[in-house]
């Protein structure tokens, strides 16, 4: 892998996560999942028939874990687990969980010599409709961004937006008949002016809470990644977004259950040009 990035650095001038992505040719046999909720990892958990390893985590740590093998790959599922800071008891949505989980699952998996060859992003996310989506929709990430870190002094602008490009998966796309774009991210399922401003600043055909965060993490351990996300609103829709979400939450799930498999498929055993 060190030589594959330094091989990419001295041919491209191409984000690092991009390169190292395309140029490696090592088989797909190490995945980590990241699901921010429960309800989102439930039915693919269920389906694959993965075991929760209760010791992955620190069990001080809210965060869940599912293990398995489907064919040729090793699975581990992560989700953010449950709010026990503030005693609510709902997912742990957002940044700051998806950070922390995904940072201390890939460490330990290096740790423990077993080095993510990928990681998914999986989830469900708002589309805006002016880029084609539509509620149920397949996307997978090209890039993400963030749309809620402004900071207007010049040296840090580019740093808060932190645009990060996707692995390319456009083989992969046709295989689910998924479409692919940008994934906006930021802190707050609703959103105002000022957001809708950056998201489309940032191109975005999707949003979420998590995407951004997550592929600064892998970043860091130099692992490729990607979002699959489904569609459960339409952000610049009529609809308030709270009520679209819990309408079409339980649908997206099945879809992503019907998705997610058949891009492990897809995925396991092939290098990274392939897909
Ligand atoms: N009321 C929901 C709240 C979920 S928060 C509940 O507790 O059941 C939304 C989650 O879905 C986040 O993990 C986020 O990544 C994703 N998501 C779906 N639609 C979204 C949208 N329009 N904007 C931002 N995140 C969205």
């Amino acid at each position: 892998m060190k030589f594959t990035s330094t091989f990419a650095l001295l041919f491209t001038t191409a984000p690092l996560s991009h390169a190292v992505s395309t140029m490696s040719s090592k088989k797909i046999h190490n995945v980590v999942i990241a699901i921010a909720m429960e309800a989102e990892a439930k039915p693919f958990i269920e389906h694959l028939k993965l075991d929760q390893s209760k010791d992955f985590f620190n069990p001080r740590s809210p965060f869940q874990a599912y293990q398995g093998k489907y064919n040729e790959c090793n699975l581990t599922v992560i989700t953010n687990g449950k709010d026990e800071v503030h005693g609510t008891g709902v997912d742990n949505v957002g940044t700051i969980p998806a950070t922390l989980a995904t940072y201390l699952a890939l460490d330990k998996l290096e740790v423990d010599d077993n080095k993510v060859d990928l990681l998914i992003n999986a989830g469900t996310c708002g589309g805006f409709k002016s880029m084609g989506a539509e509620v149920g929709d397949v996307f997978l990430t090209t890039a993400v961004a963030n749309h809620d870190r402004r900071i207007p002094i010049p040296s840090f602008t580019d740093y808060g937006i932190g645009k990060i490009e996707s692995t390319n998966v456009p083989n992969l796309a046709k295989a689910l008949d998924a479409k692919m774009g940008v994934c906006t991210t930021g802190n707050s399922l609703d959103a105002h002016d000022i957001d809708h401003h950056h998201m489309k600043e940032n191109e975005a055909s999707v949003k979420d809470m998590e995407a951004a965060a997550i592929a600064w993490t892998c970043e860091m351990h130099k692992t490729p990644h990607f979002g699959l996300k489904v569609v459960t609103d339409i952000v610049d829709g009529d609809k308030p977004t709270q009520e679209e979400f819990m309408e079409n939450l339980g649908t997206a799930a099945k879809s992503l259950q019907e998705a997610l498999p058949k891009a492990i498929e897809f995925i396991c055993g092939k290098d990274h040009g392939e897909l």
